[in-house]
């Protein structure tokens, strides 16, 4: 497997990285067996978040009696000095470990620069010298705070989705970060789960060698895809790039990623399922999105009081009770179509 270089960090990677948001889903053991799957067959970069739920102590269970084989990458939503020295010390504490590798800012609304009032920068700076943090890294969903990012010089490495549905933009981003050499990593190169074949997707990632992907994992069958990739390199040929043409053509525009950052909604909605579950249906065609739990999910989306709220924070600027309505009158087709076929 090629080895990707994180830009001036110097961490050097395989070029599957492990990212650790879908192992919240996991009971502590099943997550330890897939970690420790993945590192058996020679995954070492691990990313997470403080904020998502219990993904660091799962991680940092599974990875304790091999830190030192191992490179952490882990994110902070702290708005405050205080928040930022609370959550790095508690990143320290349930990965056992006296020094982050990557830790990064997670999606904020603007780079933290030096001297901007807020002290955020110079607390990287200050947990880096005393030697808690490798490196300094932010990850972003907007396409403009990524290029700030990448030239402010403040930054060593950057997180930001990427997939074969990127644009000249994003083509353009991976390209500055290479020329400015801050390393790429990439997330969401399943587009938060609308696309389905991993080792095409695996097979684009392999066009830019400076780009670590890292695979959202929850299951074993979407580890052994991407494991399969290793051995058996999958060809960037006519064949992947005709499913690419007709991906790219379907999941244009303004659809979900499903990140959830535009939660919580005051009344209840799942947005992150409910504003795109006609594509996950048509995509996935599976039956899991008909049982009454589902249709009781759905049901929900008819008490959104249009409050704006889940807007004022989605990063792709999504008109959200538009795209609920409209999933919504898509989910009643197919499940009709499925009641009247049992
Ligand atoms: S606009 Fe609708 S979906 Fe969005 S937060 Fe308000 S109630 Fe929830
Ligand atoms: S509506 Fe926006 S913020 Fe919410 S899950 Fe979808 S892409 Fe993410």
């Amino acid at each position: 497997m090629a080895n990707v270089r994180l830009g001036r960090t110097e961490l050097v990677s395989p070029k599957n990285g492990f990212g650790g948001l879908p192992i919240q889903r996991l009971s502590m053991d099943e997550a330890y067996r897939l970690v420790r799957k993945a590192f058996d067959n020679g995954i070492v970069f691990y990313d997470t978040a403080n904020s998502y739920s219990d993904s660091e102590e799962k991680l940092g269970y599974a990875l304790r009696d091999i830190r030192d084989q191992v490179i952490i990458a882990t994110k902070t939503k702290a708005a405050t000095v205080e928040a930022f020295w609370k959550d790095l010390e508690r990143s320290l504490e349930l990965f056992n470990t006296d020094h982050i590798d990557l830790y990064q800012f997670h999606n904020p609304a603007v780079i933290p620069m030096p001297g901007d009032g807020t002290g955020m920068y110079e607390a990287m700076l200050e947990a880096k010298a005393q030697g808690k943090i490798d490196h300094i890294g932010i990850s972003a969903h907007k396409i403009h705070v990524a290029y700030d990012a990448v030239n402010s010089g403040l930054y060593e490495a950057i997180q930001y989705p990427f997939s074969y549905l990127a644009d000249e933009e994003e083509f353009k981003l991976v390209e500055l970060c290479k020329q400015k050499d801050v390393g790429f990593i990439a997330m969401k190169g399943m587009a938060g789960g609308l696309l389905n074949n991993g080792r095409i997707a695996y097979a684009f990632m392999e066009q830019f060698d400076n780009v670590l992907p890292i695979w959202g994992i929850q299951k074993d069958a979407e580890l052994d895809e991407f494991l399969s990739c290793i051995d058996n390199l999958p060809a960037f040929d006519d064949e992947a790039k005709a499913i690419i043409a007709k991906d790219q053509a379907e999941l244009t525009g303004d659809f979900c990623r499903g990140c959830g950052y535009c939660k919580p909604c005051p009344m209840g909605i799942e947005i992150n399922n409910c504003a795109r579950v006609g594509l996950q249906i048509r995509r996935t065609k599976e039956a899991g999105y008909f049982t009454q739990a589902y249709q009781e999910k759905m049901e929900k989306v008819k008490d959104c009081i249009k409050c704006g709220q889940c807007m004022s924070r989605c990063p792709y600027g999504l008109n959200i009770p538009e795209l609920l309505e409209k999933h919504y009158a898509e989910y009643q087709g197919y499940l009709a179509k499925h009641l009247a076929e049992l």
